[in-house]
């Protein structure tokens, strides 16, 4: 799942932030009691909780795939935050202002994919 294009809204992704500091301190943890500690362990044992792959974590990890709703929770779970601090949704900036205005004269509306605005297409102008 990548952003849409046109889309109004952007996802900014946390979630790697996140994943670094989790693993951090796991590894400094396990350290202490001589333990080896990996990425791969890491990756295996997000991929476990979660109930994806392992290669799933590393590209959701890289930025590269935007997990699901109910992994984005177990994610959430597992590294111990809100889900809401995980992942960001943001405007586009002038995303308003690059869109087609509805084509009645004087109508202001933002235009649908038909050329007219939701008020004049729902009053039968476009049929
Ligand atoms: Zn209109």
């Amino acid at each position: 799942m990548s952003n849409a294009k046109n889309s109004r809204y952007r996802v900014i992704s946390n979630a790697n932030d996140f994943m670094s500091q989790v693993y951090k301190s796991e590894k400094e943890l396990r350290a202490i009691n001589g333990q080896k500690y990996t990425l791969n362990d890491f990756c295996e044992e997000v991929a476990e909780y979660c109930g994806i792959s392992p290669s799933t974590v590393s590209q959701i990890r890289i930025r590269n795939l935007q997990p699901s709703f109910i992994v984005s929770i177990k994610l959430a779970e597992f590294l111990e935050v809100d889900v809401s601090e995980l992942f960001e949704i943001v405007e586009v900036d002038g995303y308003k202002n690059n869109r087609e205005k509805c084509i009645i004269d004087g109508c202001e509306r933002i235009a649908t994919t038909k050329g007219y605005c939701m008020k004049h297409l729902h009053k039968g102008y476009a049929e």
